[in-house]
């Protein structure tokens, strides 16, 4: 149950976010799998979703209010697991405490092509210890939030040499961190479909994964949330005037939560058409999406925002669709 500790602290840092865009509807709550089938599950949805968020979020990098020197890794600990998939990560992982071991280091990234691959324990940054800490501590992300902060502020500076610890054997990597926008994504369990940012992540749920038949898909929804980051959504001041202390009454008051959506849709194209991904694939998943949501096929209004049905947003998306063709073929910079 890690990514619910995970999404449980995201919960209680950032609060609900204005720009949650998903259903809520059909909750199936089920994760009764075997353990170490839900462990396989999640890794591979991890390495997925890394792999198209990297993309993104290099492609974009100009785009982006908040960018910075990455390595585009995502990074796990043993602590942060349950007592149930604790032992099995454990050993599949070599996880040890709050350190950091590498998760996903998506094709291209920095990481990946300093030989970083999962499996791998990281043990120091610039010859200095990371903090294992207490033995005991389980289900908790904080001791591990703290490692990967640590690591991010280096690497924002520049190039960073780890110890690294792979099947017993220890060796030193050298990295040279990329530009790119700084919003790490990160899935939640919860069996809903749901994807949001709180203007610093983003966030995908693992049933909004499957949605996703393939990288382009998963691109739409991804760049969606990116699109809310870089318009800055989540951070546009309320009627009480504090930043994204949105709620429906406010939503529904407010013009620029009823242009938030077909924005981020229209901006979140061109993201992902920017980043090499193909823009026609976002009319399939909306397709597919109101096929197994039946609660997409109509709009909704609810704190989160309003959301138009799918059928209405493919619609939306039709003239953006020609309009991004025709600069291909114009051979003009895909700048909306
Ligand atoms: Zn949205």
């Amino acid at each position: 149950m890690r990514r619910r500790t995970r999404l449980l602290a995201a919960a209680l840092i950032f609060g609900s976010g204005l720009a949650a865009c998903g259903h809520p509807a059909m909750n199936s709550g089920d994760v009764a799998d075997a353990p170490q089938a839900r462990l396989e599950a999640l890794t591979a949805a991890d390495a997925r979703v890394a792999a198209v968020a990297w993309k993104l979020a290099r492609a974009n990098a100009d785009l982006c209010p908040k960018s910075r020197l990455r390595v585009g890794w995502t990074l796990q600990s043993a602590s942060q697991y349950g007592s149930e998939l604790r032992p099995l990560a454990e050993a599949r992982y070599g996880l040890d405490g709050d350190l950091p071991g590498v998760l996903a280091a998506p094709p291209g990234s920095p990481a990946a092509e300093a030989g970083l691959a999962p499996g791998d324990l990281i043990l120091s940054v610039d010859g200095k210890a990371l903090s294992r800490g207490g033995a005991s501590s389980s289900g908790s992300y904080e001791g591990l939030e703290a490692n990967i902060a640590h690591l991010d502020a280096l690497a924002a500076r520049g190039p960073i040499w780890l110890q690294v610890r792979r099947h017993g054997v220890e060796r030193r990597i050298d990295l040279a961190p990329t530009l790119a926008c700084a919003y790490p994504t990160q899935i939640e369990v919860t069996g809903t479909f749901r994807s949001h940012t709180d203007g610093r992540h983003i966030f995908i749920s693992d049933r909004m994964v499957e949605v996703a038949d393939d990288d382009d898909q998963l691109a739409f929804v991804l760049a969606h949330e990116l699109a809310h980051a870089v318009l800055e959504h989540r951070s546009q001041p309320d009627v009480t005037g504090s930043p994204g202390q949105t709620n429906q009454r406010i939503t529904l008051n407010r013009g620029l939560s009823l242009r938030a959506e077909p924005d981020a849709d229209h901006l979140g194209l061109f993201l992902l058409a920017r980043a090499g991904f193909d823009p026609y694939r976002a009319v399939d998943f909306l397709t597919r999406y109101a096929e197994v949501n039946p609660a997409a096929r109509y709009p909704q209004a609810n704190a989160g925002g309003i959301y138009e049905s799918a059928p209405a947003r493919r619609r939306t998306l039709e003239p953006v669709l020609a309009d991004i063709a025709a600069r291909k073929a114009a051979g003009q910079a895909l700048i909306p």
